[in-house]
């Protein structure tokens, strides 16, 4: 990680400051209700160029891509799995996410979250499934 990536990373958790104030259950709700990825109907499933996106870098710039509420989703999976994160969530990877966790940290003063089991891991678009 360079310094360059550091500064990146202080500058989103500086801008989801700005959520601190904002309920867990009502961040939950602007993001079932605005997630571009939890528009995809059952019958039409998932896209199919799902799992040829490689790295989850480039499934998370793909997948997200325009989805209104990108912050919203990065600060909801934050709080509810810290360093715990994994999948693709708030147009970010689980290595950027969890490089993004000590920033918010220090900005939230958010203790450490329960640890939460691997099987909320996903490649699959829809925070619903968990
Ligand atoms: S995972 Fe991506 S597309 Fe789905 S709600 Fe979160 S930011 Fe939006």
């Amino acid at each position: 990680m360079t310094a360059r990536d550091e500064g990146v990373l202080a500058g989103i958790a500086r801008r989801l400051a700005r959520l601190r104030s904002v309920p867990t259950g009502v961040l939950a709700e602007i993001v079932a209700d605005g997630g571009a990825c939890l528009q995809v109907s059952a019958e039409d499933g998932p896209p199919r160029w799902l799992h040829e996106a490689g790295n989850d870098r480039e499934l998370a710039a793909r997948l997200c891509r325009g989805c209104p509420v990108q912050q919203e989703c990065l600060e909801l999976e934050l709080r509810m799995f810290g360093d715990q994160t994994a999948g693709v969530w708030g147009a970010l990877g689980e290595d950027d996410r969890r490089a993004l966790v000590p920033h918010w940290r220090r900005l939230t003063g958010e203790p450490s979250p329960p640890v939460i089991g691997p099987e909320h891991a996903h490649r699959e678009p829809g925070r619903g499934e968990r």
